[in-house]
């Protein structure tokens, strides 16, 4: 089977910067440490660090007093890092850059007298930490409908996370334009999550079926999938290389494989060889 891999497909600077940091950090210490929540949302690599003595836990209760407490990549509400502090643990915080940016435009909006309204998916763990950030009165909608019908300030800043697509923004920006009287619309959709839906597009447009590969607790990589099953091709969103059925390449003979920005090069190069191995079948 031809397989056709995206230009950007896996680890953007973030997650790399966060895998790194982590990895070479448990090599040093040593001792255990623990990541609040994943680091990634990716459930391979965060087993991968568990073997080098990294574990994942869900509350800062469950970390021993006195050990390092790292912060995800994607970010925790501001309130998590004073509360770890004040526990008395060590705290290394890998929030990627590009999401504090969000969290200093979402504050400067607050000073200057803007409802902060945040595209995002409600409960993510990104959009909470902006949340935590952007005022008593700000708002998290990922459609139209999850505005309020008459509660929305007469000034309006709009952020978006950072995983967010091009066409939900600009849609929720318009709503939000007609009814509120000010609008100041900060377009955060990170550049790395851009490049590979573009190309997750460009493939999928050249491909017979899709492969979109990572961690189903991926927005980015949920919404690779989206956008692929959208131009009407048919997808398949794995976290491996064992999920992947060889009937559904029936009557392809192009294969199109992207991956999210949390998604490893060892998952990814296994998918694809695992495609390759598949002989192309008719239609039968
Ligand atoms: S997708 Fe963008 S914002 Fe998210 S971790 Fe990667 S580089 Fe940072």
């Amino acid at each position: 089977m031809d397989v056709i891999l995206a230009k950007y497909a896996g680890f953007c600077y973030g997650v790399r910067r966060a895998v790194d940091t982590v990895s070479k950090a448990a090599k040093q210490h040593g001792s255990p440490m623990y990541t609040l929540g994943p680091i990634i949302h990716n459930p391979q690599v965060v087993e991968w660090l568990a073997e080098q003595g990294v574990q994942s836990v869900q509350r800062l209760e469950d970390i021993p007093a006195g050990s390092i407490a790292v912060m995800p990549s994607h970010g925790v509400p501001r309130r998590t890092i004073e509360q770890a502090e004040s526990r008395g643990l060590h705290v290394i915080d890998l929030t990627c850059p590009f999401v504090s940016k969000i969290y200093r435009v979402a504050a400067d909006l607050v000073k200057d007298g803007y409802q902060v309204v945040i595209v995002g998916d409600m409960g993510h763990t990104e959009v909470r930490g902006i949340m935590s950030v952007a005022g008593d009165d700000a708002l998290a909608v990922s459609t139209p409908d999850n505005l309020p019908k008459d509660g929305l300030k007469t000034k309006v800043g709009i952020v978006s996370q950072t995983t967010q697509t091009a066409d939900r923004f600009r849609s929720l920006v318009g709503h939000i334009c007609t009814r509120a009287y000010e609008v100041r619309a900060f377009n955060t959709i990170c550049h790395a999550t851009t490049e590979r839906q573009n190309a997750a597009l460009g493939t999928a447009e050249e491909a017979d079926i899709m492969i979109v590969v990572g961690g189903r607790n991926s927005a980015n990589t949920k919404r690779l999938a989206e956008i692929c099953a959208d131009t009407g091709v048919p997808t398949h969103h794995v976290e491996v290389a064992k999920e992947i059925d060889p009937a559904w390449f029936k009557g392809a003979k192009k294969v199109g494989v992207t991956a999210g920005a949390s998604t490893p090069d060892w998952i990814i190069q296994e998918v694809v060889e695992m495609v390759q191995s598949v002989p192309e079948l008719g239609q039968g």
